[in-house]
């Protein structure tokens, strides 16, 4: 660069072009346009800068030079959170973290896998396979990030069995909005033991759940288990939600799945009706699938035979269940993950204008019925389709329910309709006691007007100690 151009050049841009290199940061307006919006209906914002950060080093000086300028940093990976929460609020630095992308150490003896935050869910199946391991893949894009779906409490095909993605961390190293590098966990005390967050204090949970804004993560161990060669599925369908939920928690209590799914006729097809269209009357409104895995052709057929007697207990209360042949295709995309068949986007929304948001709860499973009665109306009424997932999580007796929104986000006047709609399901949900997970900054507010007190005070509080002059994913929290 010559020195007159060098001249022209912001102090900012070049303070971080003297950190990761003058190729991984960038003012250049594509390059921001690329990271200002995402599929779900929160308005686009630039951000002002970006950087690619390749080490902890780098992402300990570019915190430290932000947080003595005061300027926002938003971690990224892959983008694919479906609630805007790497869209800046208030411009700053984009610190896309993918480059980080090293499988540290796969300790099979310890069941743990120590991983970058930019290893994806395709690069660590690929790498867990050759060892005849396995981990809860969600039903996501495979090239996003384990670690960031992990910290976002994300939900993935091993739920039933070992609870949600947050529950498999088992370390972390963490980068402190001050530029501290800070550790959680057994590799806390001793730097490569990386099995286990107890018996300590809880501190990974400072960076769990709080969407970016408390710390950058730069290692984490997360849990992998052996695969058992054997998958049966079980499926069925019935005509209500009373009637699925009844089947869900029926067999829930047996313990013998890895996963429990139940999704509304909406959701089974490829891709999502938009604008909403009327279900044939011919088709069962509700489909669900069971995951569960064995070792021995007999521990397959034990658990078949319990499941068989659900079925019949179902039906003798009255329930139209029936078991059903789910199609293969549909069966592989949603129980064979990561999956390019469902975790490609083009499968939920291209058709209908690339734009998907969901409102994505966990809600006390006796809760789903009432409030999907009501999602549907709220949701036909906007003229969406109300397609609606179920799944339990271990240990019953609360899950997810969600709806996966299409919309055409061409138009203004479409994304807003389906930002009214959604936001008024969460709070029929909020207020039956579900709480929203990756929430925008639009259902953030909604839980904060319910909060207690107390809860936000601490949280605040919180916040505060680690990021006093609040520069990390700043706004997200709604505080
Ligand atoms: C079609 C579709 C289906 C999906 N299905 C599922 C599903 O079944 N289950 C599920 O859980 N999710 C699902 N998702 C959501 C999404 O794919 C996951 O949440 C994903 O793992 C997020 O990873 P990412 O790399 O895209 O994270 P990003 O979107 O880049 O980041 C997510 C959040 O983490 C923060 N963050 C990122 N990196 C760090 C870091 N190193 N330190 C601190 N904070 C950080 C970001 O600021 C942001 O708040 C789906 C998404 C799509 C598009």
């Amino acid at each position: 660069m010559d020195t007159a151009t060098a001249k022209k050049v912001d102090p900012v841009l070049l303070q971080l072009q003297g950190i990761v290199g003058e190729k991984n940061a960038s003012d250049a307006k594509h390059i921001r346009y690329a990271y200002s919006y995402d599929l779900s209906f929160v308005e686009p914002k630039l951000p002002d800068y970006v950087v690619m950060v390749q080490n902890v080093e780098q992402v300990q000086e570019v915190l430290k030079f932000a947080n003595q300028e005061k300027i926002p940093v938003i971690p990224y990976t892959a983008g694919t959170n479906i609630g805007g929460l790497c869209i800046p609020e208030r411009g700053g630095i984009l610190m896309d973290l993918k480059q980080m992308n090293k499988i540290i150490d796969i300790d099979v003896a310890d069941g743990v896998a120590v991983i970058e935050p930019g290893v994806s869910h395709a690069q660590l199946a690929a790498e867990l396979t050759k060892l005849g391991l396995r981990f809860g893949w969600p039903v996501g894009p495979p090239s996003a990030s384990v670690s960031s779906c992990a910290i976002s409490h994300g939900i993935g095909g091993l739920n039933a069995r070992y609870g949600l993605q947050s529950q498999e961390i088992t370390s972390m190293e963490v980068v402190l909005p001050t530029g501290e590098l800070v550790r959680v966990g057994s590799c806390a005390i001793q730097k490569n033991a990386w099995h286990s967050t107890l018996p300590l204090p809880k501190l990974d949970g400072l960076f769990k759940g709080w969407l970016g804004s408390s710390g950058v993560v730069t290692k984490m161990g997360v849990n992998v288990h052996p695969a058992p060669p054997l998958l049966k599925i079980f499926t069925v369908s019935c005509e209500t939600v009373e009637e699925m939920y009844s089947y869900m928690f029926n067999l829930s209590n047996y313990e013998i799945c890895d996963d429990i799914t139940a999704v509304s006729w909406w959701l089974s097809q490829v891709p999502i009706p938009y604008p909403y269209t009327p279900k044939p009357d011919d088709a069962a409104e509700w489909n669900s699938y069971a995951t569960t895995f064995s070792w021995t052709e007999a521990e397959r057929d034990a658990r078949a035979e319990i499941w068989e007697k659900v079925v019949a207990e179902e039906k003798a209360k009255g329930s139209s269940i029936e078991i059903t042949h789910y199609p293969e295709e549909a069966l592989k995309g949603r129980t064979q993950l990561p999956s390019q068949v469902v975790g490609s986007t083009k499968n939920y929304c291209k058709q209908g204008g690339a734009g998907i948001s969901w409102p994505g709860t966990f809600t006390p499973a006796k809760k789903w019925a009432p409030v999907y009665t009501r999602w549907r109306e709220i949701l036909i009424g906007h003229n969406l389709s109300p397609s609606v997932r179920m799944s339990m999580y271990r240990g019953v007796h609360y899950g997810m329910l969600r709806a996966m929104i299409p919309f055409n986000k061409q138009s203004k006047e479409e994304t807003e309709n389906a930002r009214q709609a959604i936001v008024e399901c969460l709070r029929v949900d909020l207020d039956e006691g579900g709480i929203p997970y990756k929430p925008p900054v639009d259902f953030a507010k909604e839980i904060n007007l319910r909060a207690d007190q107390g809860y936000l005070m601490l949280l605040k509080r919180v916040k505060n100690m680690l990021d006093p002059n609040d520069i990390m994913n700043p706004g997200k929290l709604g505080i």
